[in-house]
């Protein structure tokens, strides 16, 4: 993927957790209420005048040994020369200059890569001059900032896009994100897709679906396009000589097929059907991504519990997608509509989501540490190298001594993991093991 990097470091407490999830929480606002989704990862996307990229907080990942900050430090700085299009470097203005920035500042002096060196906790602008010492890293000017105050992020977001690579175009046709739009007849399909499009008043334009069993509705937000994939629009203009709910779950399942990201809509009156299992089911296998759209929930007599019971009930039927995000929304009176094409965009980055093999392999040695991998008959499960070849859906491969000590509980154990560390929301993850030839 080509959006640039951004790799965050700094000694521990200097404010890098809080600035990293100051800088990605403008863009995770949009699911804040949403069940399923985590924080406190390392990898965050983030957009800045229209500029986005992924940042790294190398402060999460806890390296092996018994992590001298200064071992912790130099190997944060390795990483980010390795991984990053750019480096934030934050240095703590309260505490003045260390010995160990200085230890990293000589690392980071030595790469080509650009570096913004950022002086936190600076909380009063009164207070500037004491970002001056921090000239003596050799980084050239720093910016001082409060992450707790807000004050300066913009400013020196500013100077981070300034350092990034120049935008590659992608290819066209991956602009595109393609959502299924899923459920039986009469959960409100098409009456979500206008409301969707009437609420963006963007329409492209009304094109006829490839197949003739789906209407195609592009339209664009954001700079973003969306291809709609209705499978209800031609109901009412076909005559079909099968049964409605039959012929609907062929519909449904060559339109996933199609798409990036599942619309699984549900009506709130009847909570999960079989059939809506199965095509989720599908869509798991098939590697799609996926939310959950609880529509028509104007029905619903509420208390505070509601949505809450809901979703647990929703997460017991769909045991496989634990993943999904969970909408509870009302195509007539628009509650939580304009939210839909943010949470699609949001899970189709999260589908398309390729994470840097060192991370990668930093998160499942700190698994392995916390929680050995399983032996059998004496011998044990090494994990020497995990690599993610592919994206949509995120796929690793694990190089294992022996594959047959993998259980599937450690797999599930390792999932747990990525996804803790990676997000990965609203996508299945597909876990290869291969043995070592
Ligand atoms: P990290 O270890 O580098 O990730 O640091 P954290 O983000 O966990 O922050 C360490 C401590 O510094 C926390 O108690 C933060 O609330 C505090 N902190 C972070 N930014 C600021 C700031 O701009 N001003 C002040 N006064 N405290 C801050
Ligand atoms: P489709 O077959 O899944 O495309 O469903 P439709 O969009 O045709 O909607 C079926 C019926 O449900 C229509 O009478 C809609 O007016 C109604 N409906 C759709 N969404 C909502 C909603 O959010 N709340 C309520 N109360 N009715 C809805």
């Amino acid at each position: 993927m080509s959006k640039p990097i951004v790799a965050i470091v700094g000694r521990p407490n200097v404010g890098k957790s809080t600035i990293f999830n100051y800088i990605g929480r403008n863009r995770l606002s949009i699911v804040e209420d949403i069940p399923g989704v985590t924080r406190d990862r390392i990898y965050m996307d983030a957009e800045w005048l229209g500029r986005n990229f992924t940042m790294i907080d190398t402060g999460g990942i806890e390296f092996e040994s018994n992590d001298k900050i200064l071992t912790a430090m130099r190997n944060q700085a390795k990483l980010a020369i390795d991984e990053a299009d750019m480096i934030m470097f934050i240095v703590d203005g309260k505490t003045g200059l260390t010995s160990a920035d200085n230890e990293v500042a000589v690392i980071l002096r030595n790469t080509r890569k650009p570096v913004l060196l950022v002086v936190n906790k600076i909380d009063n602008m009164k207070n500037e001059a004491d970002i001056y010492e921090f000239y003596n890293l050799g980084l050239g000017d720093p910016i001082a900032i409060s992450a707790t105050n807000a004050l300066n992020i913009g400013d020196m977001l500013d100077r981070v896009i300034e350092h990034l690579p120049a935008e590659h175009s992608e290819p066209a046709e991956n602009d595109q994100i393609k959502v299924a739009v899923i459920g039986r007849p009469n959960v409100g399909k098409s009456s979500l897709v206008n409301s969707i499009i009437g609420e963006e008043r963007v329409i492209v334009s009304d094109i006829p679906g490839t197949t003739r069993d789906a209407i195609d509705t592009h339209f664009t937000k954001d700079g973003q396009t969306y291809v709609m994939i209705d499978t209800a629009g031609m109901r009412r203009k076909a005559k079909v000589d099968m049964p409605v709910e039959r012929y609907s779950v062929i519909r449904s399942l060559r339109a996933v097929d199609r798409c990036d990201v599942v619309l699984m809509v549900i009506n709130a009156e009847e909570g999960v059907t079989e059939q809506d299992k199965k095509i989720a089911g599908y869509a798991h296998e098939a590697g799609k991504a996926s939310i959950i759209l609880v529509n028509k929930w104007d029905l619903i007599d509420k208390d505070g519990k509601t949505s809450l019971r809901f979703t647990e009930n929703i997460r017991e039927e769909l045991g496989f997608m634990q993943y999904s995000p969970v909408l509870f929304a009302s195509a007539l009176t628009k509650q939580r509509i304009n939210r839909v094409t943010e949470l699609v965009k949001y899970v189709a980055d999260q589908h398309a989501m390729r994470v840097a093999t060192s991370v990668l392999n930093q998160v499942i040695e700190d698994a392995t540490a916390i929680n050995p991998p399983p032996s059998e008959r004496g011998r044990r499960l090494k994990i020497y190298f995990t690599t993610q070849p592919d994206v949509k859906p995120p796929t690793f491969i694990f190089f294992v001594n022996d594959p047959e000590i993998m259980h599937f509980s450690y797999l599930r154990f390792l999932e747990n993991r990525l996804r803790e560390s990676f997000g990965f929301e609203g996508t299945p993850l597909k876990l290869v093991v291969r043995g070592r030839k």
